[in-house]
């Protein structure tokens, strides 16, 4: 008998996984780690730096830590779902977005500046949920 491995979305980290330490500089161009080649590897296109994560996606899901950073740049540069990784549902109306609900006391003039909260497939998304290869056991 094997043991069952535990499901949990593609972005959240586990308990292997850990940010190593890592030198800093911080001057007048910015935040940037102190070794250049590492630097290069973990700021993406846009120039954001993006934390190194090292070890395996063994343990347990760690649904209290920050997410996956390397997983979820993947997910948002790849259009990916943050919860099976299978690629974001278009539609003829566009891409599905989930949005946070926004306070009904602040008027809403448009929704530049509104943070998504994931890019999920429609099998991932709270209708849809039943329906994902992992949803079912990975959201409660
Ligand atoms: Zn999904």
């Amino acid at each position: 008998m094997t043991a069952t491995r535990p499901l949990a979305p593609y972005v959240i980290p586990w308990t292997g996984e850990f940010t190593p330490p890592t030198r800093i500089v911080i001057s007048p161009a910015g935040v940037s780690y102190a070794d250049a080649t590492q630097d290069a590897a973990h700021r993406d296109l846009d120039g954001v730096l993006w934390e190194p994560c090292v070890g395996t996606r063994t343990g347990r899901p760690a649904y209290a830590e920050e997410l996956h950073p390397q997983r979820q740049r993947d997910a948002m540069e790849n259009f990916r779902c943050a919860v099976c990784r299978h690629p974001a549902d278009r539609t003829p109306e566009g891409m599905l977005w989930l949005l946070p609900l926004l306070d009904d006391e602040i008027p809403v003039t448009g929704w530049e500046g509104v943070q998504t909260v994931s890019r999920p497939c429609a099998r991932s998304t709270p209708t849809g949920l039943l329906s994902c290869a992992h949803g079912s056991a990975m959201v409660t």
